[in-house]
């Protein structure tokens, strides 16, 4: 599992370097390196804390996703994740922050 920073976009706010658990994630020059990819484990903290939707979630063959990708943006507490698939078709789920410790 791994996430991929797209430096196009990335502002080098450090918010996603804060959030990682491993500290797996560094700044360098004003963007966002992946320094440690192998370690990842797929917490998608980092993924939902990017306040541009910098970085994308690979889902591999081994979580069943065939090479999909999956980002966030966010719209006051609205959590929009799109789900880019292997053949071309995105899919968008909206989550709302405040419902999340309703479960
Ligand atoms: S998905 Fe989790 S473990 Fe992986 S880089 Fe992002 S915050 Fe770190
Ligand atoms: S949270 Fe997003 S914009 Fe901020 S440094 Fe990380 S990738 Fe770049």
């Amino acid at each position: 599992m791994s996430i991929r920073i797209n430096r196009e976009k990335c502002i080098g706010c450090g918010r996603c370097a804060e959030v990682c658990p491993g500290t797996l994630i560094e700044v360098e020059k004003k963007k966002a390196v992946m320094q440690y990819p192998r370690d990842c484990w797929g917490c998608v903290s980092c993924v939902k804390e990017c306040p541009v939707g910098a970085i994308e979630f690979f889902l591999g063959a081994d979580i069943g996703g065939n090479g999909s990708s999956m980002s966030v943006t966010t719209e006051g507490e609205i959590l929009h994740w799109r789900i880019q698939k292997y053949n071309g078709e995105e899919k968008v789920i909206d989550v709302d922050r405040r419902n999340a410790n309703q479960y």
